[in-house]
């Protein structure tokens, strides 16, 4: 089944979906839930966007004036309006061919224009439209999957060797969730391996205070962070992939796109293709002429997925 593109704002309504005071951008939370014995986990992935450009080029004026072609007029274009991102990347990809004048494409435009540079593949001019999101209740395994992802990506994830103990979460599959017995199972289990995780902390710390030298700091000038560290290290070698690991996720339109098409296609892993769809209806929400062109589909698992003509910009 294809969903048409007015079914964004649909979609990300029916997700939760919910917009920041400061600069109106997209979010989409996750409940989080409890074990009886207070076990903390998530069913669905957040996304919250934190940023997109700002941009002003007031200040290209004087440049553009030097020409004497009345290319400072490009500044007043009132034909329709863009967003920053998108002006930056028009002004971009307008200065490889001083397009400036009368002639060039004016923001009305902007969409036909933004087709064509997907179309041609000349997306190194979107590359200087980067954005940062957090992304949480998405596993180890999955977030695994996502950091494979390098050319024009940028993250900073929760240190499991810094962090643990009253910050640790977990992750039920969506195929968990609807059956009693595997979600019983599941409940049980991030139960069990949360206390057996405290246990080892607590024999671990034993040792350290006792002098072990194998849980020794190093160095003197972090040694507190170096002992704690210690302890967490080995600990988290009782978890699992189920366990959360929150991430900042900064990526350029060129490269989110990429990710975009490799991980919320059909083939991905349905819990990374319900966190990178999320990532686009956010996208697609505050930057219609650059992720518009997807089409959305409800897969056979009834999970989503979307595809576009303009692959791998
Ligand atoms: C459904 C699915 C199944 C997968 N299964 C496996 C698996 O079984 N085992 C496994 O190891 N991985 C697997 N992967 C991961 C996959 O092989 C990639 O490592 C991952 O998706 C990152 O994508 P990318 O290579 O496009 O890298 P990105 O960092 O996103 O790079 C973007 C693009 O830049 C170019 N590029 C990046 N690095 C280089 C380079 N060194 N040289 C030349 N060009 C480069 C390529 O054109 C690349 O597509 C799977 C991915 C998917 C989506």
């Amino acid at each position: 089944v294809t969903e048409t593109r007015q079914d964004v704002q649909a979609l990300f309504e029916k997700l939760g979906g919910r917009f920041s005071d400061k600069f109106h951008y997209p979010m989409i939370h996750a409940a989080v839930h409890r074990t009886a014995r207070r076990t903390p986990y998530l069913k669905d992935p957040g996304v919250v966007l934190l940023k997109t450009p700002r941009v002003d080029l007031s200040g290209t004026r004087e440049f553009l004036a030097g020409y004497d072609q009345g290319f400072e007029n490009y500044l007043d274009d009132n034909t329709a309006p863009i967003t920053d991102s998108e002006a930056l990347a028009k002004f971009a990809g307008q200065l490889c061919y001083m397009s400036f004048g009368e002639n060039r494409t004016k923001n009305a435009d902007a969409a036909r224009y933004f087709d064509n540079i997907k179309e041609q593949r000349h997306g190194s001019v979107v590359e200087h439209v980067d954005y940062s999101f957090l992304i949480y209740g998405l596993g180890r395994d999955q977030t695994h999957e996502l950091v494979r992802h390098r050319v024009g990506m940028g993250y900073s994830q929760q240190s499991q060797r810094y962090v643990g103990g009253p910050v640790l979460r977990f992750v039920e599959r969506n195929e968990y969730e609807s059956d009693p017995e595997l979600h019983a199972r599941f409940e049980d289990y991030i139960d069990n391996t949360a206390a057996e995780y405290e246990l080892r902390t607590e024999l671990l710390v034993k040792r350290q205070l006792a002098g072990d030298p194998s849980m020794a700091a190093n160095s003197d000038s972090h040694a507190r962070t170096e002992l704690r560290k210690k302890v967490r290290q080995a600990a988290r070698s009782v978890l699992t992939n189920e366990v959360e690991a929150p991430l900042i996720v900064s990526m350029n339109v060129r490269s989110g796109r990429h990710v975009i098409e490799m991980r919320a296609a059909a083939a991905a892993d349905t819990a990374i293709r319900e966190t990178m769809f999320r990532v686009y209806l956010c996208l697609a929400l505050c930057e219609p002429n650059l992720f518009g062109d997807y089409e959305i589909d409800v897969l056979r698992d009834l999970s989503h997925g979307v595809r576009t003509r303009f692959s791998k910009i």
